[in-house]
């Protein structure tokens, strides 16, 4: 008879990073996540070779201190469960504690972070989770977090990934969600040398404008306001006459996480009920719902 054993928290950590982290956009994901939960104004994001070389983040945040740069690397640690009085909510927000681990179990990461009560800053590097060393270093506020050769000891995986173009295309979509949820901070995203994006605060109708190379979309807007005793619904649609060819700029926010809902898409396409079907298109949009966790 086989034995019941229990596995290695090696082990674990390589299972939840198989469904956390997919490619290297989830990477990015969950570090601006990071980056945002902790403060942050300004946002830097570098990437090479599609994010699979290497991705790092650079933000102004809150930073960490040395022991929970250390903790951090563990999976199940988090220092968000406090905000919310229910677990649902904390899970419905992604606090899982378990992105930062994950990254590490399947990657050469590197951490820099000071708190602004530290003197020194603590670097943190590990390899597939293992083998931490630390040292002191002087660092200002906030965290640098580099992930160098995403998968490479999950060979499956690796093989996995699409080309680095693709990969690309998948940051800069997720980049161009929270630069659109959230306009009043910094954001910067560099590919290899090049410059992508440097965006400074803003309203929506500029960020836009700055993250599409269509610069028609702007003019073809019209914005909506509504509130409601249980939610606030703001953003942009397009006028019903400007279409896109694929529902790839199709944008919802709910509490400035991007998500789709078949649903909510399906109402606004009835909103335009006939007035879309004059033409193949689908309506631009990007609307940004806030709700409490409760009224899920
Ligand atoms: P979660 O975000 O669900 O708490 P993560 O694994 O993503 O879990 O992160 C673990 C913890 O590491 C966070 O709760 C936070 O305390 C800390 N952390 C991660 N990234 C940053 C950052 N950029 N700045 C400050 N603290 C961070
Ligand atoms: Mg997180």
């Amino acid at each position: 008879m086989k034995k019941v054993i229990r596995l290695s928290s090696d082990v674990t950590n390589k299972i939840a990073a198989g469904e956390v982290i997919e490619r290297p956009a989830s990477v990015i994901k969950e570090l601006i996540e990071n980056s945002i939960d902790a403060g942050s104004g300004k946002i830097e994001i570098h990437i090479t070779e599609g994010g699979k070389e290497k991705i790092q983040i650079i933000d102004d945040g809150h930073g960490m201190s040395r022991e929970d740069a250390l903790l951090s690397l563990e999976r199940f640690t988090t220092s968000k469960i406090n905000q919310f009085d229910d677990l649902e909510g904390l899970s419905t927000f992604g606090f899982r504690g378990e992105a930062l681990a994950s990254i590490a179990s399947v990657s050469i990461i590197e951490i820099k972070t000071k708190t602004p009560e530290d003197k020194e800053g603590i670097f943190l590097r590990a390899e597939g989770g293992k083998n931490v060393s630390e040292k002191e270093i002087s660092w200002h506020r906030g965290t640098s977090i580099t992930v160098n050769s995403l998968f490479y000891n999950t060979p499956a995986r690796r093989k996995f990934q699409k080309n680095a173009q693709s990969e690309t295309r998948q940051i800069y979509r997720v980049v161009r969600y929270f630069s659109l949820a959230y306009p009043d901070l910094h954001f910067s995203l560099y590919n290899g040398d090049k410059l992508i994006w440097k965006l400074t605060p803003a309203n929506i109708k500029k960020r836009i404008d700055e993250i599409f190379d269509n610069r028609s979309i702007s003019e073809n807007l019209i914005e909506v306001s509504y509130t409601d005793p249980v939610f606030k619904l703001n953003g942009y649609i397009s006028v019903p006459e400007f279409t896109r060819s694929t529902r790839n700029d199709q944008y919802l926010f709910l509490n400035k996480r991007f998500i789709k809902n078949r649903t909510a898409d399906h109402g606004i396409y009835q909103g335009y009920s006939t007035t879309l079907s004059h033409g193949p298109g689908h309506p631009f949009y990007i609307l940004l719902l806030e709700m409490p966790s409760d009224k899920f």
